[in-house]
């Protein structure tokens, strides 16, 4: 089974996707993780789009495609893909269809994930991550345990992202509503969308997400 999380910055794509890792063996594909990655080994590209992620403007389809096509020509995935911040334009949308059906694969659910702008406001700027393993927390709703190891992974050390503050959260958003709700629309029409209500627990959100993948 091949998903589509889709929502703004902060909705909690990151957090339900790597709750579906563990739970149906599926594998994350998240443009912004490659690209961080790309960013601190110092590759070529990572240096290119240093500066429009720190804006937090999109960076070209051309590179997030590209980085698509290599993770699905090169790797397998038995429980199947999420797709968590991909795509997120409509030239990004087509050329997933492609590829999918070039590689005789289905895309089998688009979910949109709905929070409110302020609601997002406050969760990224509380937010933290594992720098061992991922797992992200909020200073407010979850926070890191009181021992400060990552309670995945017993990791110590946390970090916050560059782009997790207010001028680039508002470009983010800016950049969400302009290039990539009009997907909503698209996936609607083709019949691949349910809208899930991000605003709840993880647990509950986790609950609705199953319900729909079945
Ligand atoms: P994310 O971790 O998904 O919030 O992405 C962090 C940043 O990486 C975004 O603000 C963009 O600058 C860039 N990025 C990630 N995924 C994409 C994508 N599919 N298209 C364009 N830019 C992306």
């Amino acid at each position: 089974m091949n998903i589509i999380l889709l929502g703004p910055p902060g909705a909690g794509k990151g957090t339900q996707a790597r709750r579906l890792v563990d739970e149906r063996n599926m594998v994350q594909l998240s443009t912004g993780d490659m690209l961080r990655a790309a960013r601190t080994s110092g590759t070529e590209m990572g240096k290119i789009v240093a500066d429009v992620m720190d804006r937090g403007d999109l960076v070209t389809d051309e590179i997030v495609i590209g980085l698509i096509r290599e993770q699905l020509t090169t790797g397998g995935a038995e429980g199947g893909y999420i797709f968590d911040g991909f795509p997120r334009t409509l030239a990004q949308a087509d050329a997933l269809g492609n590829l999918l059906s070039e590689l005789n694969e289905t895309l089998d659910a688009v979910i949109e994930m709905s929070v409110d702008d302020d609601v997002l406001v406050a969760r990224i700027t509380a937010r933290s991550t594992c720098a061992s393993c991922g797992e992200v927390y909020n200073d407010i709703t979850k926070p890191v345990p009181a021992d400060g190891k990552c309670s995945n992974c017993g990791g110590t050390e946390f970090t916050r992202r560059a782009d997790d503050n207010e001028d680039s959260l508002r470009t983010r958003l800016m950049a969400y509503y302009k290039q990539t709700s009009p997907l909503i629309g698209y996936y609607y029409a083709k019949g691949d969308l349910t809208s899930v209500n991000g605003l709840g627990e993880i647990d509950e959100v986790a609950a609705e997400i199953k319900a729909v993948l079945g």
